[in-house]
């Protein structure tokens, strides 16, 4: 939600400086510092509204190394809207000209261009050129493996005895970096008897936008997501960053992440394979504290016979892989990483469940670097298995 500069200083006035949140906020934990932490933050955001003390490039700082994962906004007794105060003033103080926006941009706003840049990657990677191509743009090489394109049809019809149907959010690095759990969704969708709809005016849900600052950016996204799905039908999400985002944004449409929708569903005549295997679940910071649904993936997992299913320790510190975090703020975010990387170890995880891509790929990268061998999936990729979905629709 977007404020005027009023409703700013009004939600801000809000807090009662209790600080029962700092102990939740990973980077008051990480730097001790008052700034850094979300009461000193919604001071500072007060202030500036206020023109006490000037926007300047040190209020930035304290503002960019926010990673908008909400836990303070989960903790808070009184109910303070820190996403709002946080997205208000990146939109309304902080300079929205940084090169990784301006890059962005027109593969965000246009699929199709998106879509070219990933095919040509994907030939590269498959003639074996991906190195190449990483000497020649060194940013490549932050790259994960990319997949197969997907020419999406506007319906999968169920596969079963229809009982209904639903929209699916495809997200710009879920369909370049996952669409096997996108694919994963719509068998498992249609298995279960719906219609999956995909719009194809659909777009980037406007996340990285609002986290540069760029309102106006993010607007147009959201308004053109507004017009592409039908608000009569639930939109599904896999990525729970993508789905925070809509679930704020979209108010008027029935935003769900597919594990919630999913395990809400009658599978008492699905056969599903057993699985003698511990799992063990990351919550992303969406799903935890905006969505409010990461419970859910435990129940869905939870389906699946013999499947031990635990939490990751230390789940409700955010893993740093807030979208555009990584490069704006990669120390920190390596930081937060190496936690999550030590209870993987410590915890001797060889299965890891994640529903954001965001954290997905953050995560993947730190155990790359460091030889640990983990199989990091969505939950719908690791449940659909089970229901032989071989990676075809
Ligand atoms: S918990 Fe809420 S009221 Fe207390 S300091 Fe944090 S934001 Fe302010
Ligand atoms: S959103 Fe996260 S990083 Fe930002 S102030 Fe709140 S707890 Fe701290």
């Amino acid at each position: 939600m977007s404020l005027s500069i009023q409703e700013l200083i009004i939600e801000a006035d809000r807090c009662v400086a209790c600080g029962l949140c700092l102990p939740h906020c990973p980077t008051y934990r990480k730097t001790g510092s008052e700034a850094d932490s979300p009461r000193g933050r919604i001071q500072l955001m007060r202030a500036v509204a206020q023109d006490i003390l000037p926007n300047n490039s040190r209020f930035n700082a304290h503002i960019d190394l926010c990673l908008s994962c909400r836990s303070c906004e989960s903790v808070c007794p009184n109910n303070v809207n820190y996403g709002a105060l946080v997205d208000t003033s990146r939109a309304l103080f902080i300079e929205k000209k940084s090169l990784f926006s301006q890059l962005t941009k027109p593969f965000i706003r246009q699929r199709n261009l998106a879509n070219s840049l990933f095919w040509l990657l994907w030939l590269a990677q498959k003639l074996q050129l991906d190195g190449l191509v990483k000497k020649l743009v060194p940013v490549a090489k932050l790259l994960p493996q990319i997949q197969k394109p997907i020419v999406w049809k506007s319906i999968y019809p169920a596969t079963t005895a229809k009982k209904g149907a639903v929209s699916l959010f495809l997200g710009c690095a879920s369909n370049a970096f996952d669409n096997q759990t996108l694919k994963a969704s719509v068998y498992l969708l249609n298995k279960l008897g719906f219609d999956v709809l995909i719009p194809s005016q659909q777009t980037c849900c406007g996340g990285i936008a609002r986290q540069m600052g760029d309102a106006d950016e993010s607007a147009r996204l959201i308004a053109q997501n507004q017009y592409g799905f039908d608000p009569a039908l639930p939109v599904l999400t896999t990525a729970s960053g993508c789905g925070a985002g809509l679930h704020d944004y979209l108010p008027n449409h029935k935003i769900q992440d597919i594990s919630l929708f999913l395990q809400a569903c009658d599978w008492t005549h699905v056969a599903i394979t057993p699985l003698n295997q511990k799992i063990f679940v990351q919550d992303p910071c969406t799903l935890r504290n905006v969505q409010k649904s990461h419970l859910a993936v435990y129940d869905l997992l939870k389906k699946i016979p013999q499947a031990d299913i635990q939490a990751l320790p230390g789940n409700s510190q955010c893993c740093g892989g807030a979208g555009a975090y990584i490069l704006t703020q990669s120390d920190m975010a390596n930081t937060l990483l190496n936690d999550k990387l030590n209870a993987i170890q410590v915890n001797k995880v060889a299965l890891l469940a994640t529903s954001n891509i965001g954290c997905s790929l953050h995560i993947a990268k730190g155990l790359r670097e460091k030889n640990i061998t983990v199989n990091v999936l969505h939950p719908i990729q690791i449940f659909a298995k089970q229901l032989n979905f071989t990676g075809e629709i």
